[in-house]
């Protein structure tokens, strides 16, 4: 009797360990079938639909395109897939970052760390004639890349923006660079902090003002948390979303130079830690956006 229960058990322990066996290959299998997708995809270089219109010539219409976030990192971290994707067709991309993410002290050097990145990013062309301009004379370098230090948004938990103030600064922002198209965050701003929240809440007042009505402005959608962590496998269920949305007008942009979101990422060095080397490996974000028309 002993040795039938054993055998039994044994039998059960075989059977337990090749069904994780066989989930652990499966989510490796998708991991990599997704990044062939991205990496195939980069080489192809999709032409995509998003801010594809076409001129009289049949050149594409570039736009001047702002991206408005609350910290330096915020672009590399999040917004990777959508700059590649403008950078590449030759659209011009502004960054207005809000704050120089100075809730540990070091605002400064993060304000430096976010030209790099921006440089990385071909936001920017020449990052040491850029940092130049800004060490000899202390000027925002190059007018692409804007970084506030403005008293009433200081990075931090429970400092609130006021959505008055970030419209006029966005606003003036807009009529600098001549700006035709926004990209921000969703009202949850992918990790629910509440500047990143705050900065949507901006954009959308400024969007209410009859001034503002001809800007085209696009949010970053927020996924759950399973999604959020599932690297590049997101990229199937983020491609079913325009599908899936009717009344509303939703792009799945796929990262197209992955690779560029380390590089990025890497030059915010104060930021370059452990558990966010972890985060842009696993996080979706490095390697889809999903957009929605605000
Ligand atoms: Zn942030």
């Amino acid at each position: 009797m002993e040795t039938i229960f054993d055998g039994m058990n044994f039998l059960f322990q075989v059977h337990a360990r090749m069904a994780w066996l066989l989930i652990v290959s499966s989510v490796i299998v998708l991991w990599v079938a997704s990044l062939f997708k991205i990496i195939h995809g980069s080489y192809s270089l999709p032409k995509g639909t998003f801010f594809n219109n076409l001129k009289n010539g049949g050149s594409v219409n570039k736009r001047n395109v702002l991206f408005v976030v609350a910290h330096p990192d915020d672009e590399s971290m999040f917004f990777t897939p959508t700059i590649n994707y403008l950078t590449l067709r030759g659209h011009n991309v502004h960054i207005l970052c809000l704050s120089i993410g100075d809730a540990d002290g070091k605002g400064i050097t993060r304000k430096e760390e976010l030209y790099q990145a921006s440089a990385i990013l071909k936001v920017i062309c020449n990052v040491v004639v850029e940092a130049f301009i800004l060490a000899r004379y202390n000027v925002v370098p190059h007018q692409q890349v804007s970084v506030l230090d403005h008293p009433n948004l200081q990075d931090g938990f429970g400092k609130v923006w006021n959505d008055s103030i970030l419209a006029n600064i966005i606003e003036e922002e807009i009529t600098r660079n001549n700006i035709d198209s926004i990209i921000t965050f969703d009202n949850y701003g992918v990790s629910g902090h509440c500047n990143h929240r705050d900065v949507h809440y901006g954009v959308r007042k400024l969007l209410q003002a009859s001034s503002q009505r001809k800007i085209e402005a696009w949010e970053l959608v927020s996924t759950n948390i399973f999604r959020k962590y599932s690297g590049p496998v997101d990229i199937w269920l983020s491609s079913l979303n325009p599908m899936q949305s009717s009344h509303e007008v939703v792009h799945c942009l796929l990262n197209e130079q992955p690779r560029k979101s380390f590089l990025a990422m890497a030059q915010h060095s104060s930021q370059w830690v452990w558990f966010r080397k972890l985060f842009v490996a696993f996080s979706s974000y490095t390697y889809v956006n999903t957009l929605k028309k605000m």
